[in-house]
């Protein structure tokens, strides 16, 4: 439905005075901040490509739907506000029925300078659903038929996530606090280790703790989905294992075509598609990089696409491209010590690759739900299976996960 979609003029806080009520900051642009490359097709493809984003569900597993300021340096002043501004425009204008939104996620540093906290996680949350709740372009999405429905109507309906579960620190009751919210998947743990388990950066990774295994119980009982995208490898291995229901890593990439721990090695991969998962293609900037290829562009993603895709079947294999509205990679400047960046990137010798300014066809949400399809297309995937990758496998594990 991605190409009638039904538009929307509201601007986030519109009910509010700007400078009066809160501190308003100057935005990017959602459209223009970079000139896009949409890829070439020729005009029986480019038809293609409108009919199959018009007829199917299409989903994004991963990405962060706040619009960040013009100067990314005001970021931390912005984010300590609570308030986030989401990116209507930008997604009226996109071809996603569905997004799993991760908010501020670790720079949701609104009391704390640390981040993760539970109070923090629940302003960003509530601001963000105060806002939604002033417009009725985003359904906030609580169940399948949401997804649906958002379709039908040439609406979006928008997910909240986390991508840690840090802040339920001890309480497992939590986990049911953040359903009740309308939280739909919850990641075992970020970077750092948490009371569930160990993170990607730690020396050495326990597993999934005694905690993480009641987590993940109680995760299944009340449908929340869980994502193993920011884990370390045996504490990714035991959840799936632990989780009597399929688990996501919903963005990430492969290990062998380019070490790094935030991507995953062959047998994690393996393990999330046998239990029935979905693997979702990461593009944050340097991330799904390959030896072939040190400039991150579309094209490295798609490398990892397709060994993933070699590897477990196409009925596992899908896309989070992790992309937000705003310089990601001055973010990144901003953030690399919260964002735990520099132990997350390939750093052994022989890996040195070209820093780019953005990833050239995966830039902003909206770029990347037209040009994910457009090179599927060029690439002579069969409607069958561009509609599993794009939405259909996502919307499978949603139907076996949530209540
Ligand atoms: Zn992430």
């Amino acid at each position: 439905m991605g190409l009638n979609k039904q538009g929307t003029s509201y601007k986030s806080f519109g009910y509010l005075e700007p400078g009066n009520d809160y501190n308003a900051f100057e935005m990017c642009d959602q459209i223009e901040r970079v000139a896009h490359d949409l890829i070439v097709l020729n005009s029986e493809e480019d038809q293609r490509v409108k009919r199959l984003i018009a007829d199917n569900i299409i989903i994004s597993m991963h990405e962060h739907l706040g619009v960040f300021p013009k100067d990314i340096m005001e970021t931390p002043a912005y984010c300590k506000e609570g308030r986030m501004t989401t990116a209507f425009e930008g997604l009226a204008n996109s071809g996603w029925d569905a997004v799993f939104d991760n908010l501020m996620d670790g720079i949701a540093q609104i009391h704390s300078k640390s981040g993760w906290k539970w109070d923090d996680v629940l302003t960003d949350l509530g601001h963000r659903l105060c806002d939604i709740a002033h417009q009725d372009f985003i359904i906030h999405c609580k169940n399948v038929n949401d997804i649906r429905t958002a379709h039908k109507e040439g609406k979006m309906a928008w997910i909240a996530a986390m991508e840690g579960a840090a802040m339920i620190e001890n309480e497992v009751d939590r986990i049911d606090l953040l359903y009740g919210f309308g939280v739909r998947l919850l990641g075992i743990t970020y970077s750092e280790s948490n009371a569930l388990g160990s993170g990607l950066k730690e020396p050495r990774d326990g597993g999934l703790t005694m905690f993480g295994r009641k987590a993940v119980e109680r995760m299944n009982k009340v449908g929340m989905l869980i994502d193993c995208s920011h884990t370390g490898d045996q504490t990714a291995l035991d959840t799936i294992e632990w989780s009597s229901k399929p688990i996501v890593l919903s963005h990430i990439g492969a290990k062998a075509l380019w070490e790094s721990n935030r991507l995953a090695p062959d047998d994690v991969i393996k393990a999330c598609a046998d239990k029935g998962g979905v693997i979702g293609m990461e593009a944050a900037p340097h991330t799904t990089l390959t030896y072939n290829n040190r400039v991150h562009t579309i094209e490295t993603v798609m490398e990892h696409f397709e060994y993933c895709k070699d590897l477990v079947g196409i009925d596992h294999v899908s896309f989070g491209p992790d992309t937000l509205y705003g310089d990601h990679v001055g973010l990144h400047h901003a953030y690399s010590a919260a964002l735990s960046l520099k132990e997350s990137k390939a750093s052994n010798p022989g890996q040195e690759f070209n820093e780019v300014e953005y990833v050239k066809g995966l830039e902003n949400p909206t770029e990347g739900s037209f040009n994910l399809v457009r090179w599927l297309v060029k690439h002579n995937y069969s409607d069958e299976d561009i509609i599993k990758v794009m939405g259909g496998n996502t919307l499978r594990v949603l139907e076996e996960v949530w209540y």
